[in-house]
């Protein structure tokens, strides 16, 4: 099977307009939107009455696996203007001895490392740029930990886009590597994500670059909220009972959760939601300092550091929009050490055989964490995110050297 099976296949589409995340204020669909005039996300909002008639639940079944099978609560209209590298449906695999060790019975990891360039930027970027395309934007920009940069670059080159990318300077040499290599021009900046965006807001001005910035063009979360369709149709309309997510920016819990109101509506899922369980690490928590407090709008966290680049965001401009779904849902928002972390990475490959990245460890470490504390229960079903291939991080060095020349024990190898 082809991976362009979904493509080939004119479909209707259903955006009716945009909306204001915090205002509601209305903005036309088919032109081109960074942030809401208050400054905030936008959200695309479709015409669900018509999409309930045109796409029974069960066709999905029917089309090959893959994130542009739910097109039609996607925003992209001209069929010529989607870009795809493969975006597959990710696989949900349980970790059974991790589980069992802890006393529970339902711990799985959804494995995001499989997309195209290695995480799930991909499910944003690939919807973003397809819009960026649909829209006439010519060079794009954006700030980036290492793989929302690469997926820009990806699929920017692969539909004759420029993308300039600024990244901290401490982001691992593979992932700056890897946005060279995908054609964008990428630069190392002496500072955090917030700095290198703040670079790519002077760049917009100055150069009339479009800024594909986390949440501030509205096409990302339709591309995240695809984990949350696939989840329920991989769970077969069940969604599960807790779902741990690395909270960074938030694109993908804000999307989900997006996702889950409207299936809701259109009669595929019931009322009954998951907990969403924020995870950030305890050296970068501006969600979980403004959860505690109670408060809607989180300040920024300052000297953020981590292991885990990805979730190293210390101020996100769709903060109300993950405390909102946490709360709303009935979950929390909780912060995990880094000792944890590795701790968890190291656990799932060497037990479960499965190499997660450091963000998806956190989110290991969190359900520890949880179970401990009584906040989830060891018969509740868990689906942690693994958001990006544990091989695009560094690894501990366990190597050990043998000569071939010298006498050898073999019994102590
Ligand atoms: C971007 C990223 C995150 C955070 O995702 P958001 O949806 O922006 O919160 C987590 N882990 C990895 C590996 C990432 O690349």
């Amino acid at each position: 099977m082809r991976h362009d099976a979904n493509i080939t296949a004119d479909r209707q589409t259903f955006v009716t307009h945009l909306e204001c995340s915090m205002t509601g204020e209305r903005y036309e669909a088919d032109q081109l939107h960074g942030l809401s005039r208050v400054g905030r996300p936008l959200l695309v909002r479709y015409d669900l009455e018509a999409v309930k008639a045109a796409l029974p639940r069960d066709e999905l079944a029917r089309r090959p696996a893959d994130l542009w099978k739910y097109r039609e609560l996607l925003p992209v209209r001209r069929t010529e203007n989607i870009v795809s590298l493969g975006e597959i449906a990710t696989p949900i695999i349980p970790l059974d001895k991790l589980a069992a060790e802890a006393g529970a019975k339902h711990l799985w990891v959804k494995d995001e490392g499989r997309l195209p360039t290695g995480s799930f930027k991909a499910r944003g970027l690939v919807m973003a740029i397809a819009m960026a395309k649909e829209l006439g934007v010519k060079t794009i920009a954006m700030p980036t930990n290492g793989n929302a940069g690469a997926a820009a670059a990806a699929y920017a080159s692969r539909v004759g886009i420029e993308s300039v990318i600024f990244c901290p300077a401490d982001t691992p040499e593979v992932n700056v590597r890897e946005i060279a290599a995908q054609g964008a021009r990428v630069y190392r900046v002496n500072g955090l994500i917030d700095d290198c965006g703040k670079l790519v807001g002077q760049g917009a001005k100055e150069r009339g670059w479009f800024d594909l910035s986390t949440l501030k063009e509205p096409y990302r979360i339709e591309g995240k909220k695809t984990m949350g369709l696939e989840l329920a149709e991989q769970l077969d309309w069940q969604l599960p009972d807790v779902i741990f997510y690395p909270t960074g920016g938030g694109t993908g819990l804000i999307g989900m959760w997006k996702a889950f109101a409207e299936m809701e509506a259109l009669g595929w899922i019931g009322s009954k939601r998951p907990r969403m369980i924020a995870v950030q690490a305890e050296g970068c928590a501006p969600m979980v300092r403004a959860f505690e407090a109670g408060e809607r709008h989180a300040t920024r966290w300052e000297d953020a550091h981590t292991i885990a680049m990805g979730i190293r965001v210390p101020q996100a401009v769709g903060d109300f929009l993950i405390l909102d779904a946490v709360r709303e849902s009935g979950g929390v928002a909780m912060a995990v050490s880094d000792e944890s972390i590795a701790r968890a990475v190291d656990d799932a490959a060497r037990k479960d055989g499965l190499l997660l990245c450091p963000e998806g460890g956190a989110t290991l470490a969190a359900w520890r964490k949880a179970l401990a504390e009584g906040l989830v229960s060891p018969e509740e079903k868990a689906v942690l995110f693994n958001c990006a291939t544990g091989l695009k991080y560094p690894l501990a060095d366990q190597s050990k050297t043998l000569d071939k020349d010298g006498p050898i024990d073999f019994s102590a190898l």
